[in-house]
């Protein structure tokens, strides 16, 4: 059985056919400059061939005409008809709080959708114009949504309400909704697993640590609270996001620089974070070699990516009341051995001891603590794709029975 997953951006587009036999991509692509000039769309094989397209493509429709005829394609195609794809499961950012769950899409979901635009007017559309651009293509196979929200859903109001006046939240939605939710879920599965316990019965503290960065405490598989916030610019200092700021910081700024509200919302998610304290980059590999050869604000945007992942895990501990494992995961999490060694360094009043050679690893999913720890130290590569797949293939199996 397969699933094709897809990931729609502004102007790219990202997919995978996943065989749920094997649970592993068996063709994969990225369409990029959707609107733009000098549109392309790279499609692979996992066998090996590989295909590159150059042409028009100038809507959301046309890059998914292009998809599903590369999938076909008799040279480098992965299936024989369309009709092999059992349902397609879709990345939404933001479900507000009208879902806590993925859902299958009808009439009334794709309504509800449209009404959780204002909450991310980037993201949103783009999500929404890929679904209805498969709607139209593969009219009777089903379209399931998997929100970057929805997992955080189970999170209590003295985690969500921020100090304002009430109606803030009554009126315009504000509240904290927290992101990476299907990532955070994905470790979080496969950490209970690793650790051959009842996901019901674990503590977990799960830090997806890539361009965009977020903390999750989760007990027995809830997301109980999360370092995100009303928007994914909120909590740790990321590659060119600030993270939680003193919110004085930002009427101050816009009155030096006579920012608008737009300018002001771009310099904090494009120009700050790791890439405006170091002045280097907001690529960590980059940031890491400058930091080496001496460059001081390199290595202070490194100090205060660890200070801050290493405050959330202290704050989390005490939120949750204990935690059973730290689960390292995301680009950062998955490969910066050393980041993970100063994070985690200082921490045995937790019981967390690291295992400095086991940590030397890069992205394979293992236990890199010592024997005798207390709290376990998790590295599982995260895999958004094959949880947007179960979740689809679970929906969708149901509502056949139904
Ligand atoms: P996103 O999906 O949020 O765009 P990723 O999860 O792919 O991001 O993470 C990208 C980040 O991971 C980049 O900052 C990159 O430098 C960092 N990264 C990848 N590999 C390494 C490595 N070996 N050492 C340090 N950082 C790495």
């Amino acid at each position: 059985m397969k699933i094709l997953v897809i990931n729609c951006g502004s102007s790219s587009l990202k997919y995978q056919v996943i065989d749920m036999d094997t649970k592993n991509p068996i063709a994969k692509g990225l369409v990029e400059r959707i609107g733009l000039s000098g549109a392309v769309l790279t499609h692979s094989l996992t066998a090996g061939k590989k295909n590159i397209i150059k042409t028009e493509i100038p809507s959301h429709v046309t890059a998914i005409e292009l998809v599903l005829k590369a999938l076909v394609s008799p040279e480098y195609g992965a299936l024989k008809d369309l009709s092999e794809i059992y349902a397609v499961g879709h990345r939404v950012v933001h479900g507000g709080e009208k879902f806590a769950n993925s859902v299958v899409v009808d009439d009334a979901v794709m309504a509800a959708l449209k009404e959780c635009i204002e909450l991310a007017p980037l993201h949103n559309p783009p999500n929404i114009a890929g679904i209805k651009a498969c709607q139209k293509m593969m009219p009777t196979t089903p379209q399931v949504a998997v929100f970057d929200t929805a997992f955080h859903q189970t999170m209590k109001p003295e985690s969500y309400i921020y100090g304002l006046p009430y109606e803030y939240y009554e009126n315009y939605g504000i509240r904290k909704y927290g992101f990476h939710g299907t990532s955070h879920k994905y470790v979080s599965q496969r950490a209970a697993v690793l650790l051959k316990k009842p996901l019901q019965e674990l503590k977990l503290i799960s830090c997806h640590l890539g361009n965009g960065a977020s903390i999750s405490a989760i007990r027995g598989g809830r997301s109980i609270d999360t370092s995100m916030g009303f928007t994914p610019l909120d909590g740790l200092m990321m590659g060119t996001r600030s993270g939680a700021l003193d919110p004085a910081i930002v009427t101050y700024i816009m009155c030096r620089e006579r920012f608008s509200c737009e300018q002001v919302n771009d310099f904090l998610n494009s120009k700050c974070g790791a890439l405006g304290v170091s002045g280097v980059s907001s690529d960590f590999r980059d940031i890491e070699v400058a930091a080496e050869q001496g460059n001081s604000r390199a290595q202070l945007a490194l100090d205060i990516f660890a200070h801050d992942v290493k405050q959330f895990i202290g704050s989390y501990a005490a939120v949750l009341g204990g935690v059973d494992a730290v689960i390292f995961t995301a680009g950062v999490g998955e490969n910066a051995s050393h980041m993970r060694e100063v994070i985690c360094r200082n921490m045995d009043y937790l019981g967390i001891h690291l295992d400095v050679e086991k940590n030397k690893v890069r992205g394979e999913e293992v236990d890199v603590s010592k024997p005798n720890a207390r709290c376990r130290v998790l590295v599982i590569p995260t895999n958004e794709e094959l949880m947007i797949a179960l979740d689809t293939l679970e929906l969708t199996q149901k509502k056949s029975l139904q």
